[in-house]
């Protein structure tokens, strides 16, 4: 069966970055990261790449459609039974509920855990502004809060550091609206359903303690 785990938060909430802690930890769980498949699909020029990039480069979202389809053939190309954790995914409530469409038309299993990790609003344009990320590996840098040790170099893998053209203040200030308009509606969807969980992601080990102690120890 699969269980599926989510990361809801506005962007620059720490997503990336707590995925990454957690795959150290639960190197079993299974990492995927929407916005990581719709920058490959851009690098390699495929179609979905070529239609992504023009609502990426704007800070609006891709149409569910096509966000669903990658998942879906990513999930059912893996193996049967895995704990995948969602990075960036879902985003709306047509896509929450395409996941949920998803996972019961194939009885293979269901969204058991959603983290919204909260973070002041006023953290958030900072955090992204500064932001650098691994073309390599996609490990999260920041250019004051957490610079790599050598200039625009990856710490973990000598891969080359750059800063997403998309993280700039401009398209950052549209994609907090994007969250607020089209994504937050599902702190509403999740908790009805009781599987909400709200994670301080202030501090980065505090998140990543909090939700590991909510999935309890590896079994
Ligand atoms: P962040 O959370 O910092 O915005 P992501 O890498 O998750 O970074 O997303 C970057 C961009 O990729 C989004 O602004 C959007 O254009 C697109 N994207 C990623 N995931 C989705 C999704 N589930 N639905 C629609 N668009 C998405
Ligand atoms: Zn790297």
């Amino acid at each position: 069966m699969w269980d599926v785990l989510v990361l809801l938060g506005a962007p620059g909430s720490g997503k990336g970055t707590t995925a990454g802690d957690l795959a150290e930890v639960r190197p079993d769980w299974i990492h995927l990261s929407t916005g990581d498949m719709l920058r490959d699909a851009i690098k390699s020029g495929s179609p979905v790449g070529l239609e992504a990039k023009q609502c990426m480069d704007q800070g609006q979202l891709v149409p569910d459609e096509v966000v669903m389809k990658i998942v879906s053939e990513y999930m059912e190309a893996g193996p049967t039974d895995a704990v995948y954790l969602f990075d960036g995914f879902p985003r709306t409530d047509a896509q929450a509920q395409l996941l949920d469409e998803f996972l019961e038309s194939s009885g293979k299993g269901h969204v058991s855990h959603v983290f919204l990790l909260e973070v002041p609003e006023e953290v958030l344009v900072d955090r992204i502004a500064g932001r650098l990320i691994c073309r390599d590996c996609g490990k999260v840098f920041h250019r004051t809060n957490m610079p790599p040790t050598k200039e625009s170099m990856c710490d973990d893998c000598s891969g080359d550091i750059y800063q997403r053209p998309d993280d700039n203040r401009e398209t950052v200030l549209n994609r907090l609206k994007v969250f607020h308009n089209q994504t937050a509606s599902l702190i509403d969807y999740y908790g009805a359903k009781k599987i909400l969980h709200r994670v301080d992601c202030l501090y980065r080990d505090r998140a990543l303690d909090a939700i590991l102690t909510i999935m309890g120890p590896k079994s």
